[in-house]
């Protein structure tokens, strides 16, 4: 069973390589460290972000930057490709959050609703600042008014899966992000 293509229940087509990743989690630690945010709390919004926050935090730390990294853990879909519309707190943050600068990281820009909702959450928590960072953008119609702050790739309406994305807790371990073109 090969990664790209040849899968025996469906085909991952390529669309940002390992590589083209790594610059790209690199420039978007360069532009969040050009905000000088003090007091700097990294949110991980699991469990789609968790590569890539993994990835980010270390460029933070290769361009000066000391983050505190938390997590919530949010569900907006049932695992299915269709985002359902409700947003639920599986986990909320353990940190005291109050007048921290805040940079919410998501695997994911689809409706907007889930890192609207981290939004709120957060903001509701008492922090300082929350800013909002996200590797991929799909280019679909909005159900939120949000828009992230930091954006990794835009990318065509489509499933993706790889660098942390899944269906059905599979694919998560790709080093790249493809789309999934066959149905499961
Ligand atoms: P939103 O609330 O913006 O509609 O949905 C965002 C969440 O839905 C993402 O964080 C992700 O977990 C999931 N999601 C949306 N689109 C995709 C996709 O193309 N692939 C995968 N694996 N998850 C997706
Ligand atoms: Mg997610």
């Amino acid at each position: 069973m090969t990664a790209a293509g040849g899968l025996a229940d469906g085909a991952i087509k390529p669309l940002y390589s390992e590589e083209a990743i790594a610059l790209r989690v690199d420039q978007l630690a360069s532009d969040i460290a050009a905000r000088r945010l003090d007091d700097l709390m990294v949110v991980a919004v699991l469990k789609g972000s968790f590569i890539f926050a993994a990835d980010l935090i270390r460029a933070l730390h290769r361009h000066g930057l000391e983050p505190e990294i938390d997590f919530v853990y949010l569900a907006s879909y049932d695992g299915k490709r269709v985002s359902r519309g409700e947003v639920r707190v599986l986990r909320d943050v353990e940190s005291d959050i109050k007048g921290r600068n805040v940079v919410i990281v998501d695997d994911i820009f689809d409706s907007g609703r889930t890192l609207a909702f981290a939004k709120a959450l957060l903001a509701e928590g008492g922090a300082r600042q929350v800013l909002t960072c996200v590797l991929v953008d799909k280019q679909v119609k909005r159900a939120s008014a949000i828009t992230p702050d930091f954006i990794g790739f835009s990318c065509p309406p489509v499933f993706v899966v790889g660098y942390g994305m899944d269906l059905h807790n599979r694919y998560r371990e790709l080093p790249f992000i493809g789309e999934l073109t066959a149905s499961d």
